[in-house]
């Protein structure tokens, strides 16, 4: 005990310094400009796991921490969808979540978009013809853009929804939604 408190005597400070990611500082203002811009400030999503390993939800909670801290640009996940301006869907959309799936879009307030994240959902292959397993393109819902990754990192989440509001932006000044 003695050498515990002698030692952070002589080194008081226990926490290194977080090295500054000036890309991820860029992003993050790129991010709350387009979501004032298109979203009067406040990005509502509603995460809905349908047949995840849950790592992808795991990675979106960090998003939820001080380092990255999503609130403060306007992104909040809520829990209802009828407060949702997106579905952000993982997994691999089993038999059983199917229905939640298509109910969680359908009371959205329109427009509303879904969004995947994670390979699960758009991942064909070892999950085809699975008595288990309907996949994601079976919701006949256009999935207006994919954040790919297994999982993806916070920073590719953050990444994904910039790329999807210039897409969106784009869609409207070509008026193709
Ligand atoms: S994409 Fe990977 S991490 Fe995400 S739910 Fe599927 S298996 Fe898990």
């Amino acid at each position: 005990m003695i050498k515990f408190w002698k030692k952070r005597l002589e080194n008081p400070i226990s926490t290194k310094h977080l090295e500054l990611d000036s890309k991820l500082a860029d992003l993050k203002k790129e991010l709350k400009n387009k979501i004032n811009k298109k979203f009067a400030g406040s990005l509502a999503i509603r995460m809905v796991s349908a047949g995840s390993c849950n790592a992808c939800e795991a990675e979106c909670n960090a998003l939820s921490n001080p380092y990255y801290d999503l609130d403060r640009l306007g992104i909040h996940f809520v829990a209802s969808p009828r407060h949702a301006d997106v579905i952000l869907l993982s997994g691999v959309v089993s038999v059983n979540m199917y229905h939640h799936v298509l109910d969680a879009y359908l009371q959205t307030p329109k427009p509303s978009y879904l969004i995947t994240l994670g390979d699960c959902p758009v991942l064909e292959g070892v999950f085809q013809k699975n008595f288990a397993i309907k996949g994601a393109k079976s919701l006949n819902i256009k999935i207006f853009h994919h954040i790919k990754g297994c999982p993806p990192e916070p920073k590719n989440i953050i990444e994904g929804l910039l790329e999807f509001l210039s897409k969106l932006e784009d869609s409207h000044s070509h008026n193709i939604l």
